[in-house]
């Protein structure tokens, strides 16, 4: 098993950094380890000759009202996890160490931000630039590699970097799910066991509205009414938004053509989730 290094601060990163082998891939993480992150750090060790992640539960994408403190935590674990994956670095910056006092410099996307997941949680996606921005500047990989469950997201650092002008390659993988096609996620353990158990009804909805457009439907809104019936039709889910958009742009279509991102997110009791499926 090789040797992991881990550091706190940006200056032990600079000294690490400079003798990893190149290419350098990076995933960036809040930690919390399952099948889903592991993924990403698997295809990082194949494509790239180091492995740098980051754990950060990065304060300014949660809303004051989020769920920051409660977030979950088991950073032995993590951390025994990115040993036997192979990874070379593991970088875990404390909040005073990423935000020191008188930070004031963000790094925000615009359009690609309001809709879905931004306009239901307004400053999310400022945090999430500004702390990627931060990390890749640090970590300078050639590769960074994120999950598709975060769809937006995705499309929101792909955006930076190209608007920016990051010498990166974002790669994204797929979403790792629970056998009941639960999308993998920390958040997931918040769940009690009926909620658990009715969590399956998000990605339920996502393959009916994609059966439907297998046998010819073609409007948005029909899509999107399969969806909602599915979820509504369970007592314990509470539905947030379903979307039926351009996979590009995140506009919202009338008429499914090219590539389409259909996503939602639905409460189930306090907890949160989000998903979404590719097609087109
Ligand atoms: P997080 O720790 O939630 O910030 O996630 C870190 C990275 O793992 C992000 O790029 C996520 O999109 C990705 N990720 C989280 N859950 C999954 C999953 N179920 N499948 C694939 N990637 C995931």
């Amino acid at each position: 098993m090789n040797e992991l290094q881990e550091i706190v601060t940006f200056e032990e990163l600079r000294i690490a950094r400079a003798s990893l082998p190149e290419p350098v891939g990076f995933v960036p993480t809040m930690g919390f380890l399952h099948e889903g992150h592991l993924s990403l750090v698997k295809r990082a060790c194949e494509q790239s000759a180091s492995v740098v992640v980051s754990i950060f539960v990065n304060p300014t994408q949660f809303a004051p009202t989020d769920d920051l403190d409660a977030y979950p935590r088991d950073l032995e674990r993590d951390r025994e996890l990115l040993r036997e994956a192979g990874v070379d670095l593991l970088w875990i910056p404390t909040p005073e160490e990423m935000y020191p006092p008188g930070f004031q410099t963000w790094v925000e996307a615009e359009k690609i931000t309001k809709p879905l997941e931004g306009a239901k949680r307004p400053g999310h996606f400022r945090g999430v630039t500004t702390v990627v921005a931060k990390l890749f500047n640090a970590v300078q990989p050639q590769m960074a590699f994120f999950g598709q469950k975060d769809a937006q997201q995705v499309a929101v650092i792909r955006r930076m970097v190209r608007d920016l002008n990051m010498p990166i390659e974002i790669v994204a993988s797929p979403i790792i799910r629970e056998r009941d096609g639960l999308a993998m996620s920390s958040r997931n353990t918040y769940l009690n066991e009926a909620e658990r158990q009715a969590a399956s009804v998000l990605y339920k909805s996502l393959l009916a509205a994609q059966s439907a457009y297998k046998k010819g439907e073609r409007s948005a809104d029909s899509l999107r009414r399969v969806m909602e019936g599915i979820i509504t039709d369970e007592p314990l889910a509470r539905l947030e938004y379903i979307s039926c958009a351009d996979y590009d742009s995140l506009e919202e279509l009338t008429v499914v053509s090219g590539k389409t991102l259909l996503s939602l997110a639905v409460y189930l009791g306090r907890t949160r989730l989000i998903d979404n499926l590719v097609f087109g």
